[in-house]
């Protein structure tokens, strides 16, 4: 598989770093320089190289990206799978850039237009049949690493097998979520987004309310992401949005157009974030705030009706419901907003969308809501919606009154849906089913469920080890609820055993350092003692299993969650891990097996190389744990060690258990645990190299009095302990970490940073 990208601005370069980091060699094009070089391309890898958020995994894969120029390396296109166009957003260069693409390029090579909202049908005028076969709209978002949502929209003469290898390569290779939309203005997400955002720029007005209102009711409040509506739009540039909206307008002769005043300020150059003054203005650490009758900036407090603030902590659908009861300006604001969005939807779905599902899709992934609108129809009920509508003076949409009383619902463990043409469908038809804890809920796949806890059944002999505690922490219970998984596989004869969950952001924040706070404060010792005792058996005892087990973990996976998947047999892991053993953060150690895993793996590795130091082990370790190391992806994290080689990566989130349930089924036909392994402790040789960093850094004022006596703690355990060089089993240094972490807990420093840590969700650097 190689990708071209031709245009290596925003959206190309967001691809090509995307695409490298997946593993994909990329050739990226752009108009040529003043000198005829590469230089407009290279300038686009550059730019990805310093995005933040990073646009790379990994910067060593910008490596795979060969640039050029289209005035003279178009012909290295002629060997891609595909190409990506994402040029200036004009017909005229894309459909002059596809003539000479056609001249070049193979019969097998499928060419994508990355257009925002010309017509495809428009773009593909002039080309041949053979050209619009192979033609199709791959619409990212950006930036294209973050935002899950990939449009893409099959024109009238795309292949059926073009539309096959494109999901294949947009899902498989890189992760993203596909949904399927028709070739019309906007697509789905911007239709319906920009949609929503003009509305709740004229409810403003219309209700009087000020911009922090109107940000603070439409974010997280409602499930939507925290930048809510004006601060998405600094973020997004208001030209961008006016020129979006303008084409809109133009294009559907509907009305997308902005206030007078939003227009004002694109003339006077207030575009947002990026010319420093938009909504908001950020002046040092300050956030100002405008007043959209004046145009003055001015630091503003947003007070919010005692109703709201007692809804906040609600499940959404709850939230939902007690807003859209709500008396008052505010509550008359979000009626407003949300009723209309979902009348829009629902008026525009068949125009738009296939099906129902890519409506919710769309905006969950593309836009970052919690619940699409037609899901949250659904949490909220269709007879209140009716109600509602109703009293707005809205006509009851004829989806609306098809469904029923749901739009979706569950038959024999599948989802179906009333489907666009007026019948009903199983969503399955038009998505693949996906595994997920969910879906096995949903099926009655549940062997043992608690409130910490579930044991689901994922099929073909493996279990799946669902964690449902708040972030996912490792409590007692959870532990508990771990061995008697391991018990049942063991008595049940299972294939094997995959540790993993369906939340959004969490594999795991490590242990749950309430109970090991409310215990420290107890004077608990002993119980303390036993409940670390029994997290490092637990650690090992996913190692030595006579069965399979593996870690799925993504996004943050801290402390004892990463001490978990250390020691699994494999990891599958999701591109998105952020992985780290932070617990010096919280003044203890890694005591759950984690010390003692880094330094047996990177010991180990230096085995082969008979003229390698072995304390480059000790050192590498030490370093990941005493400054609390975190990777920013899951190539960060093999680059650190704490995935191996032989761990997998998964780019597509959605497809995670499945990986990881297909490589419990690989692993088990001959599965034998690993054979307990013995080191040489380096003892006081260590030791000294430690302290004496550990002096360094508190000399320099780089670490304070307490980090120095946790690092010394660290140090102990990764050299095994005081004295001569000398073999050591894991248990050995397992118990030197128990006993440090014993020891740091009964500091009072150590217990003011997880007091610190329990109440403002920060470190403290005490
Ligand atoms: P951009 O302005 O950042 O980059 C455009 C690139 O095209 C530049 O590097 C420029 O040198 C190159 N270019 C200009 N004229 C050209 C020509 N005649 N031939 C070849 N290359 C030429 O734009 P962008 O934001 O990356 O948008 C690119 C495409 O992606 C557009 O079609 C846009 O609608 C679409 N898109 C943008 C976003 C977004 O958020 N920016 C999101 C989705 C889709």
């Amino acid at each position: 598989m190689i990708l071209g990208v031709v245009g290596a601005g925003t959206m190309g370069s967001g691809i090509a770093a995307l695409a490298a980091s997946a593993g994909i060699p990329v050739v990226l094009l752009d108009i040529p320089g003043e000198d005829g070089s590469d230089a407009p391309a290279r300038a686009g890898v550059q730019r990805a190289l310093k995005a933040r958020p990073a646009a790379f995994m990994h910067p060593d894969r910008a490596s795979l990206i060969q640039t050029g120029s289209l005035a003279s390396d178009l012909p290295l296109l002629a060997g891609c799978d595909l190409v990506i166009e994402a040029i200036v957003e004009k017909p005229e260069p894309k459909m002059e850039l596809y003539e000479r693409l056609e001249s070049v390029l193979g019969p097998q090579t499928i060419i994508a237009t990355n257009t925002s909202g010309i017509p495809l049908h428009l773009l593909t005028s002039n080309r041949s049949d053979g050209f619009r076969r192979r033609f199709i709209g791959m619409h990212f978002f950006n930036p294209p690493r973050y935002l899950h949502l990939l449009e893409v929209i099959p024109g009238a003469d795309t292949d059926d097998d073009v539309m096959s290898r494109v999901r294949t390569i947009a899902e498989r290779l890189l992760g993203k979520g596909i949904v399927v939309a028709k070739d019309v203005p906007g697509f789905i997400a911007n239709r319906l987004g920009v949609h929503g955002l003009m509305l709740a720029l004229r409810l403003m007005e219309k209700h009087d309310l000020t911009i922090g209102e109107v940000d603070a009711l439409t974010g997280q409040l409602i499930g939507r992401p925290k930048s809510a509506t004006f601060r998405t739009g600094d973020i997004t540039g208001l030209d961008v949005l006016q020129h979006v909206a303008r084409g809109l307008s133009e294009s559907t002769g509907e009305e997308f157009g902005m206030p007078a005043w939003v227009n004002a300020l694109v003339e006077q150059g207030r575009l947002g974030e990026k010319s420093g003054a938009g909504f908001y203005q950020k002046s040092g650490r300050e956030i100002r705030t405008l007043d959209w009758k004046t145009g003055e900036y001015a630091v503003r407090e947003v007070a919010l009706p005692d109703g709201i603030s007692a809804l906040a902590g609600l499940p959404l659908a709850e939230r939902l419901r007690g807003l859209l009861d709500l008396a008052g300006t505010h509550g008359d604001f979000l009626r407003d907003l949300l009723l209309n969005s979902y009348h829009y939807a629902l008026e525009r779905a068949p125009e738009l969308a296939f099906d129902l599902e890519s409506v919710d899709q769309a905006l969950e992934w593309g836009y970052g809501w919690e619940l699409g609108p037609v899901r949250q129809m659904d949490a909220i009920g269709l007879d209140r919606i009716r109600v509602q509508m109703k009293s707005l003076g809205l006509e009851e949409p004829a989806l609306l009154e098809q469904a029923g009383t749901a739009f979706r619902w569950v038959k024999d463990g599948e989802v179906h849906t009333i489907s666009l043409d007026g019948g009903t469908e199983a969503v399955q038809d038009r998505h693949p089913p996906r595994l997920t804890a969910a879906s096995l809920h949903r099926a009655g796949a549940v062997v043992f469920e608690s409130d910490h806890a579930a044991l689901l059944d994922m099929g073909e002999g493996v279990l799946l080890f669902e964690t449902r505690s708040r972030m996912n922490t490792l409590g007692a219970e959870v532990v508990d609820a771990l061995h008697g998984a391991l018990d049942r596989i063991e008595e049940e004869g299972y294939a094997g055993l995959v540790i993993g969950n369906d939340d959004a952001r969490t594999f795991s924040a490590g242990a749950n350092l309430k109970a090991v706070a409310v215990a420290a404060e107890a004077g608990e010792w002993k119980v303390l003692e036993e409940n670390i005792r029994a997290f490092q058996d637990t650690s090992m005892r996913l190692r030595g299993a006579p069965f399979p087990v593996v870690a799925a973990p993504f996004g943050l996976t801290l402390g004892g969650g990463c001490e978990f998947s250390l020691h699994c047999d494999a990891v599958q892991a999701h591109a998105e891990l952020y992985m780290g053993l932070v617990e010096v953060g919280v003044g203890v150690i890694p005591g759950g097996g984690g010390t003692k895993e880094l330094l047996f793996r990177f010991t180990r590795e230096l085995a082969p190389y008979a003229e390698a130091d072995p304390f480059e082990a000790v050192k590498r370790a030490f370093q990941l744990i005493a400054l609390a190391k975190t990777s920013g992806s899951a190539l960060e994290a093999r680059a650190m060690g704490l995935l191996r080689d032989s761990d997998r990566i998964s780019m597509n989130r959605d497809l995670l258990l499945e990986d990881a349930r297909q490589r419990v089924v690989n692993l088990a036909p001959d599965y034998l645990p690993p054979v307990p392994s013995r080191i040489t402790a380096l003892g006081n040789e260590a030791l000294g190299n430690l302290r004496y960093a550990l002096w360094s850094f508190r000399e320099a004022g780089q670490a304070s009095e307490h980090d120095v006596r946790i690092g010394e703690e660290v140090a102990l355990v990764l050299a095994g302990g005081e004295g001569p060089p000398h073999e050591v089993t894991e248990q050995d240094i397992l118990d030197l970490e128990r006993e440090a972490f014993l020891r740091l807990l009964g500091t009072r420093e150590t217990r003011e940073r997880i007091r610190h840590m329990l109440e403002t969700g920060k470190p403290l650097r005490n």
